[in-house]
């Protein structure tokens, strides 16, 4: 699982995903509506070219689906988001040297085709929250990520929850204005409306340099993890069904704007290293062989 976790995806662990993926595009597959979808993943990722480049280690050419609960397009959405942070602290040393914080924002769970009104109703909250005067003194920016989770003991329910990494002032941290994990759960009730006191965690991510960087890079990974077991299917169709429209990453505020100055700078040098890879080697291929289930090198 580890290396699932970090590493940039050698031929075990694809295979391992590409096993995910076709357990998803079985479930889509067994709809007629949802067929198309169980087609376009089950092609994802069917040949592998594999280069090896010593400068900046080896990569892969294939297909990819870029569906949105393909397991293999996850990951590598994960991957990209974990490496447009890392430009994002390479490039913007008040980043790194900022304050951090780990929010996990939760809502009671509801009934799986009641997701999509759910979620609307989270974000109508996190919108009231970001208008608040304590939100609005101490955040500076962040990124919020829409997890959703199969509930534990009822099948037919959802556990939709944020993880947000927020940046806030220091001074958010001193004296007064110390604002506790219970303020935080006292303002997200309100802004839910919530007759309960809603679960919520507030953790602050403390460090400097490399150990700060990998707790912010771990916070943007985790809500994007890969799931070990596929969900029931009844539930997984239904889930898919009511977040077709779902914003599921959202960055705002200080860092939206850091995160669009970096869409200006695309690593140019080193899309340019990897064509002259392309025309210099010959590359390892390897085929998905479905009875096998398993990547076999031609
Ligand atoms: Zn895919």
């Amino acid at each position: 699982m580890n290396s699932l976790w970090n590493g940039y995806g050698n031929v075990t662990d694809r295979q391992e995903l590409k096993s995910m993926a076709n357990e998803k595009a079985d479930h889509f597959l067994s709809c007629a509506s949802t067929m198309h979808d169980g087609l376009r993943i089950q092609k994802c990722a069917m040949q592998l070219r594999v280069y090896p480049d010593r400068a900046y280690g080896t990569f892969t050419d294939t297909w990819y689906c870029k569906h949105r609960h393909c397991p293999i397009c996850q990951w590598r959405k994960r991957l990209k988001w974990r490496s447009r942070m890392h430009q994002l602290l390479d490039s913007t040393p008040e980043a790194l040297s900022g304050k951090w914080v780990a929010l996990t924002l939760t809502l009671r769970n509801c009934h799986v085709s009641d997701l999509k009104d759910t979620i609307n109703e989270m974000n109508g909250a996190f919108r009231r929250l970001s208008n608040r005067a304590f939100w609005k003194a101490n955040v500076l920016g962040g990124i919020k990520f829409v997890e959703i989770d199969q509930g534990a003991s009822d099948f037919q329910s959802a556990h939709p929850h944020f993880h947000c990494l927020i940046q806030v002032r220091p001074s958010m941290h001193q004296g007064n204005n110390y604002v506790t994990e219970e303020r935080w759960a006292e303002e997200w009730q309100g802004c839910l409306k919530a007759h309960f006191i809603p679960r919520v965690r507030a953790r602050r991510l403390t460090g400097k340099d490399d150990e700060l960087r990998h707790k912010i890079l771990k916070c943007v990974s985790y809500p994007m993890k890969p799931r070990l077991h596929a969900p029931h299917r009844g539930w997984f169709l239904s889930m898919a069904e009511q977040i077709k429209d779902v914003n599921l990453i959202q960055p705002f505020g200080q860092i939206r704007g850091w995160f669009s100055d970096l869409k200006h700078q695309e690593d140019c040098e080193l899309k340019r290293h990897r064509n002259d890879v392309r025309l210099e080697q010959k590359p390892t291929t390897f085929q998905w062989e479905a009875f096998q289930g398993s990547y076999q090198k031609d």
